[in-house]
């Protein structure tokens, strides 16, 4: 049988295509009837242009539902799909496109001069624009083509998607996933996450890396799920549509932001059944307020571009409590060990790299073999690069990157386990400790305060505090407070760019 993945999430469309399937946030619906044809006139179009097999389709346009369309119809037409952050400017494009090589680039219509330029320049034979107003080429070429399409065969071992990892700590990465990846984790989400008949998801994550475009997206669509579709994020508007709906995914401070508005109460959230968090750690002081505020206890979970979601706080009560600071079990046939520098075993509830493995786990960087080997172990484990540990009961910590540990007088100094005890601290409101090279210790850590709003914090205060808390290795030499900490688009702190900020320090 064919293993395309459109050809499951098609399957999962209700019975009466003609109910709606995606309601935007500026009034507009769409139908199943309407995903279907229109997925299929844009997999024709790209089947008309003879790519080649395992050509790359890449995108880099605003969120729209026909830019959502144009994923599916690439996985329908059985071509690779390659998301790019909108953020992007020209040197990034360079970087992805160079190193992509797709055969189409989609691009926004005011971004056509600049792109096309680079895309023609790497090699790409066509370049399209799509809006987000149902405008560009794209779909004025799609609209001359027939709204039937068989999906084309694929296998397991298919590559469905390369996507860039969010290049929190170095130049990004394309981690390739097959269908058989994408496929085999939305399926055991579905049930993981008790998906069920009358489910409505907003969707009001970006659609160019995997918590929205995988993990939100496929969770619908293999449901016969109705979106709420947001464009962009706004907290007043979502938490007025809430009433319609039933299942919310967030990244942290969506849900910071919605903290914020006074109209976040426990009937706003109606029929609500379930609020999940991940791509960065989600703080104490959120997952205790927004239960306080809401009655609701958010569900993190833990994942990345290379695995898609590899652990899930549980979603039934019988298989345990969600607990804030945690990202809960490995998922149903994902394998998750816990290894020292030298890849030994390390005793239960203490901290080393995190290894995977499973079905969902991708099979190796785009175009870099050496780095492909480096991350894998000789027995199949991926590295995720990640740091964390696992206690008695199998909930899973993560406590920071490889990359971001500071080895202080030979001693493993862990920064979130620092960060969490400032973020204690009357009128700290987030923090971020990172590592800087010192002549004597070889690094020590420095610490980034910010403060609550209205609240004066004082760093040598801080470090003092700490100083009867902890032992002195772990105690940065530094602490500064400032309004804000960098983050890149999915609002994960970089860390690359504090140290090199206060690389010079000590030296
Ligand atoms: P790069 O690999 O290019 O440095 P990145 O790792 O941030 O960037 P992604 O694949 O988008 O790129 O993000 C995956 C990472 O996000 C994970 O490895 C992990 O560090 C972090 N992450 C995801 N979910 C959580 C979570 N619930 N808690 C803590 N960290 C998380
Ligand atoms: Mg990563």
């Amino acid at each position: 049988d064919n293993r395309n993945l459109f050809a499951a999430l098609r399957a999962a469309f209700p019975q009466d295509l003609d109910s709606v399937a995606v309601e935007t946030d500026n009034g507009l619906h769409y139908s199943w009837r309407d995903l279907d044809r229109g997925t299929a006139m844009i997999a024709n179009l790209l089947q008309s242009l003879g790519l080649e097999e395992g050509a790359r389709v890449a995108v880099q346009v605003e969120k729209s539902v026909e830019a959502m369309m144009l994923y599916l119809a690439t996985l329908r037409a059985g071509y690779v799909f390659l998301p790019l952050n909108t953020a992007y400017q020209k040197a990034e494009i360079e970087y992805f496109v160079g190193n992509a090589e797709p055969a189409v680039v989609v691009c926004t219509p005011g971004n056509f001069g600049w792109v096309s330029k680079i895309a023609f320049q790497a090699g790409t034979q066509h370049v399209f624009t799509l809006g987000d107003d149902r405008n560009g080429s794209l779909l004025e070429r799609a609209a001359q083509q027939s709204d039937r399409q068989e999906p084309v065969r694929r296998t397991d071992d298919d590559l469905a998607a390369i996507l860039y990892t969010s290049g929190t700590t170095g130049r990004s990465k394309g981690a390739m996933l097959t269908h058989g990846n994408l496929r085999s984790n939305a399926e055991v989400l579905k049930t993981y996450w008790g998906w069920r008949e009358g489910d409505v998801l907003i969707h009001a994550l970006p659609i160019f890396h995997v918590h929205g475009l995988f993990v939100a997206l496929h969770g619908a669509l293999l449901n016969g799920s109705r979106m709420l579709w947001f464009a962009k994020f706004d907290p007043k508007k979502v938490i007025e549509r809430m009433p319609d709906a039933t299942v919310f995914m967030g990244v942290p401070t969506l849900y910071v932001r919605m903290l914020a508005e006074p109209t976040l109460t426990p009937e706003a959230c109606g029929l609500m059944r379930l609020f999940i968090s991940g791509s960065a750690p989600l703080l104490l002081e959120t997952f205790g307020e927004w239960k306080e505020r809401t009655g609701h206890t958010i569900l993190e979970r833990y994942g990345m571009s290379e695995t898609i979601m590899l652990t899930s706080n549980p979603y039934h009560a019988k298989d345990g409590e969600r607990r804030g600071g945690t990202v809960g079990f490995p998922l149903p046939g994902v394998g998750l060990r816990v290894r020292d520098d030298q890849g030994n075993e390390v005793p239960a509830g203490e901290i080393g790299g995190i290894q995977v493995r499973g079905p969902n786990v991708f099979g190796g960087y785009w175009r870099m073999p050496e780095k492909t080997k480096e991350e894998f172990t000789d027995d199949g484990w991926f590295k995720t690069g990640d740091v964390g540990r696992i206690d008695a009961r199998g909930y899973v910590t993560i406590v920071g990157r490889s990359k971001d540990l500071i080895i202080s007088g030979g001693y493993n100094v862990y920064p979130a386990e620092i960060e969490g005890y400032i973020n204690d601290l009357p009128g700290v409101a987030e923090s971020a400790v990172v590592g800087v090279p010192h002549p004597d210790f070889g690094e020590v850590g420095v610490a980034i305060v910010i403060p609550k709003p209205g609240a004066r914090v004082d760093g040598e205060e801080v470090i003092s505090t700490l100083k009867s808390q902890l032992a002195n290795f772990k105690i940065p030499k530094r602490c500064f407070v400032v309004q804000e900490l960098p983050r890149n688009t999915m609002g994960k702190v970089q860390k690359n760019l504090l140290r090199d900020e206060h690389k010079t320090l000590f030296a």
